[in-house]
Parts: structure tokens; C-alpha cells; sequence
């Protein structure tokens, strides 16, 4: 029934609007949409809340330019000399881009707009992967409670509170508040161009915290719920041609989840729209505490969509961990969002899991594959040597088993003083740049988190993106096997080691 499942793919969080530690030329070679593995399972998930934003100055441009010409004469190399303030209403010009950051470079913004720019020129994607462009991952993540008594204490207001009302949204990000409006929204991403991008339509999340104390929760929902639809409209409307993304909120409501839904089915169904209609995107999904209800909420809502659109697919935009990552990819969804590759990196893990044990049982006899495979249950590696058929390659390759290969919850912490003399990979057999050939030990690894170099989070990363596509690549033929679940047992039972 699964033949013609789509592979899944991971969507990967880039939340400055740029590849994480990667550079344009890394990701072309390492990276490259031409592989195999890159092509059917990574998308990169451009957020366009600071990425796209400019700063905006007040007409005291006199001034400051006399000022900026005693003090450097370093900047405005590509700015035009009367360049004028950019304001929320300046019409969107890939030629303006820089003209305020680089001809007021000593003074203070005043402001910040949300404007577009080109995606190939400013972000330095090359071209062929696969791209959405999302709002925000999760407005609620930057939600750090300013009722909370810690926060009153020290009289913080430093903290980012999303509010909307019916026509905009507003944060406050890093670079200063932002009003995002549908107008200025749809001005933005017709301005992102590449290839095969899709756009997650703006949404409102603002409201539909439940944890954050309101006590109407339920009415707010509604309202955010409201707000999306409208919202969503709005951008099919205006985006012509541009593929759209319907976001699916209501937070951990089952009941608020299915209202958003009914109303993105009949946003898709009215005239004119659904050929511009990517799918379904969920919003805020990692946040729902129960399994059961996250479950539920994925399966409801894509069965409400499958009977008349089964065609669309549908995205989960944050995840927290591996484990909602594969419970997403259970309940059917094909996109699962992710920042792990990056987080792990930063905390010095490299993800470690045995994917090839699976694929040697996998290759003796699918049928009997419950029944006979099972891990090792104390922490060392007891398998023996392994057949393994790389999907990248194709080629051949002998894997032995490490006897050193020793890993707690499915990662290695190369902070760990063992990995100090350790001159193994960081995993035997995997293709990535880091690992492939025993070039980077895990030693050298070691040693460079140990001198706190930037270089050891860039390896990390490199290797775990490469691996979770890697389980992605597996989970996606397990699950068209009717495998999925076993898979998710074996995966899950190393991460209980
Ligand atoms: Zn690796």
C-alpha cells in the first residue's frame, strides 16, 4: 500500500535564514541536492523572522553621514549615496538590500522591517534543494513567560512576547520588535527566489500557549485559530503563483486542532486556490505533552485531509528530539522539522546509532525480522563484523564492530575524557565527511572541544545531519515495509541503553 509513499525528508532547522556551520561551498560538496540522500530526504527550512530583516533609521541622515565620514571610511561600498530610510513601506527591491546597513553603520536603528531579499544572492543556497520558507519554526519557543516571578524580580522585560491582533503579528526578536502583517508578509516571500521553494503561510500562535497562565485559553485559541484562517487566505489570494503551506494550530487542543483543520480543507477547496496548496503545515505540535494527543492530533487531521486531497502532503515544523521525530513520521506526516543536528553539536554529541545492524537483519529476511533481531542490552557493542550496502555509493563495504563503540541515550559525548586517546571515528562506517576514512578521530575531536574550537561543533554537525538523514533514508523503508513500528522499538531501545 506504501509503494508510492514519498520519502521522508527532514527539514532542517537554518534559523538565521542560513545552513548552520556549513558554508556555500561545503554544502554544495558535501551536501550537494545531486546525492541521493540529500535529494529525497533534506529540506532546508529557511525562517524568515531575522533573516529577512532590515534595519530602519530616522531622517537624521545629515548628521550621521557627517559623522560616519570623520569616523570610517570603510563602509558604503555597495550603497548607493542617496539611499534613503527604509521604512515598513519601502517597496521591496533586491537592489536596495544593504543601502541602510551599510551607509549608517554607527547609528542606532530606530526600527526594524520585515523585507524580503533574494534567497541565492543573500543566503548563499545553492541551488536544487529543496526549500520552505516558515515565519517562524515556533513563535511559542521564544515565549519565556513575563508574568513569572523570576522575571518581575529583576523587572526583566527582556523577553520576547508574541502578540497579534487581527491584521498582524508582532514579536520582538533579537533585532527589536516586529509588526508582520499579510501584506508585507506575501511582499516578502514573492521576494525569496530558488527553485523548488515553498512558503509556510503566516500564522498566528501568539494566543494558543496553555500553559501560559490565561485562564479564556480556550476563546484565544479560537481567536488564533480565526486569525490563521484569515490570515492563510489571504496569502493564497495575494501569492499568485507561489506554492503555500496551510498551518494547522490549536495547540494541544484535539477538538481546537480539527476546527483548524476543517477550515484549512475549506480554504483549499474554494476556487482558484488549491493548485497553489503545497499541504498541511503543523504548528507548535512539539509542544503537546501527551504522546497519545500528539498521535491523535497527526492522525485526525491527516485522515480529514486524505479522502479529497491525496495529493497534498504535510509538515511538522519543530520536533524535540529523535522521538517525536519518528512518532511524527509513524502518524504519516512526510516533513519533520529539526534543529537536533545542531543541538547535539553544540553540547559536543555525536549521534550514534546502529543504523547497520538493522540493515544486516533487514537484508537475512524481512519476514522474521521481529522475531529474530534484538540489541545487545548492556552498553557495549557485541555484533561482529557486518555486510553493509551504502545507499550513497553503492558500494560494498565491510563494517567491523567497534569494541569501543560505547553510547548512552544513541550519542557519544565527546566531552568524555575516554575519547581522549580514542582513534577511532567518530562512527565506524559512516560515509560523512567527518567520519569517512577514520580522518577525524575521535580523539581529535575530543581535543578540540576540550580547546573549545569552533571547529569540533562544525565536524559534530556535519556528522549528525548526515546521520539522521541517514535514519531518515531507513525509516522511510521500513515504514513503506510496514516495518515502521519495529524500527521506531529498535531505534528507541539504544537511546535506552
Ligand atoms: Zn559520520
Amino acid at each position: 500500500m506504501n509503494k508510492k509513499q514519498r520519502s521522508l525528508r527532514l527539514l532542517l532547522h537554518c534559523e538565521d535564514a542560513s545552513v548552520p556551520y556549513l558554508t556555500p561551498y561545503f554544502l554544495k560538496e558535501h551536501f550537494s541536492p545531486e546525492k541521493k540522500l540529500i535529494k529525497d530526504h533534506l529540506s532546508l527550512g529557511i525562517q524568515l523572522r531575522d533573516g529577512s530583516v532590515v534595519p530602519t533609521y530616522e531622517r537624521k541622515v545629515k548628521s550621521v553621514r557627517k559623522k560616519k565620514k570623520k569616523k570610517t571610511s570603510e563602509s558604503s561600498n555597495d550603497g548607493s549615496s542617496d539611499s534613503k530610510v527604509l521604512s515598513e513601506n519601502t517597496k521591496i527591491s533586491n537592489e536596495k538590500k544593504d543601502q541602510g546597513q551599510n551607509l549608517f553603520n554607527n547609528s542606532k536603528p530606530t526600527g526594524y522591517t520585515f523585507v524580503g531579499r533574494s534567497l541565492p544572492s543573500h543566503f548563499c543556497i545553492p541551488d536544487g534543494h529543496h526549500i520552505i520558507s516558515v515565519p517562524a519554526f515556533d513563535i511559542i519557543d521564544q515565549y519565556k513567560f513575563p508574568n513569572s516571578k523570576k522575571n518581575k524580580k529583576k523587572g526583566k522585560l527582556n523577553v520576547a512576547i508574541p502578540s497579534s491582533t487581527p491584521k498582524e503579528l508582532i514579536l520582538r526578536t533579537q533585532n527589536g520588535y516586529q509588526k508582520i502583517n499579510c501584506n508585507l508578509f506575501v511582499n516578502v516571500i514573492q521576494g525569496l527566489s530558488a527553485k523548488y521553494i515553498s512558503h509556510v503561510a503566516l500564522y498566528d500562535q501568539a494566543t494558543n500557549a496553555t500553559n501560559n497562565g490565561s485562564s479564556n485559553w480556550k476563546k484565544k485559541n479560537m481567536q488564533s485559530i480565526e486569525r490563521t484562517k484569515s490570515w492563510t487566505d489571504n496569502c493564497l489570494e495575494k501569492s499568485d503563483s507561489l506554492r503555500i503551506w496551510i498551518p494547522i494550530v490549536g495547540g494541544d487542543d484535539l477538538q481546537s486542532r480539527k476546527s483548524a483543520m476543517e477550515g484549512a480543507l475549506s480554504s483549499i477547496s474554494h476556487s482558484n486556490m488549491n493548485e497553489n496548496v503545497e499541504g498541511i503545515a503543523f504548528i507548535g505540535w512539539h509542544h503537546i505533552e501527551s504522546k497519545e494527543i500528539r498521535a491523535n492530533v497527526l492522525q485526525s487531521c491527516l485522515s480529514m485531509m486524505k479522502p479529497k486531497f491525496n495529493t497534498l502532503q504535510s509538515v511538522v515544523l519543530a520536533t524535540q528530539g529523535l522521538e517525536q521525530i519518528m512518532e511524527a513520521a509513524l502518524a504519516g506526516v512526510n516533513i519533520i522539522g529539526s534543529n537536533l543536528p545542531k543541538l547535539l553539536a553544540k553540547s559536543s554529541k555525536a549521534l550514534s546509532l546502529d543504523l547497520y545492524g538493522w540493515r544486516a537483519n533487514s537484508e537475512e529476511d524481512k519476514r522474521e525480522l521481529g522475531k529474530k533481531f534484538s540489541l545487545p542490552n548492556t552498553s557495549s557493542d557485541k555484533h561482529n563484523s557486518w555486510k553493509i550496502t551504502r545507499t550513497d555509493s553503492g558500494k560494498h563495504t565491510k563494517i567491523e564492530s567497534s569494541s569501543n563503540c560505547v553510547t548512552t541515550m544513541g550519542v557519544l559525548d565527546l566531552n568524555e575524557k575516554r575519547y581522549a586517546t580514542d582513534t577511532s571515528p567518530l562512527l565506524r562506517g559512516c560515509n560523512c565527511f567527518s567520519c569517512y576514512n577514520g580522518q577525524h578521530t575521535r580523539a581529535y575531536i575530543h581535543h578540540l572541544v576540550n580547546s573549545r574550537e569552533l571547529l569540533a561543533e562544525i565536524l559534530l554537525f556535519i556528522h549528525n545531519l548526515y546521520h539522521i538523514l541517514e535514519l531518515m533514508h531507513e525509516l522511510s523503508d521500513a515504514i513503506g515495509m510496514g516495518k515502521g513500528e519495529l524500527f521506531y522499538d529498535y531505534i528507541l531501545k539504544q537511546m535506552k541503553i
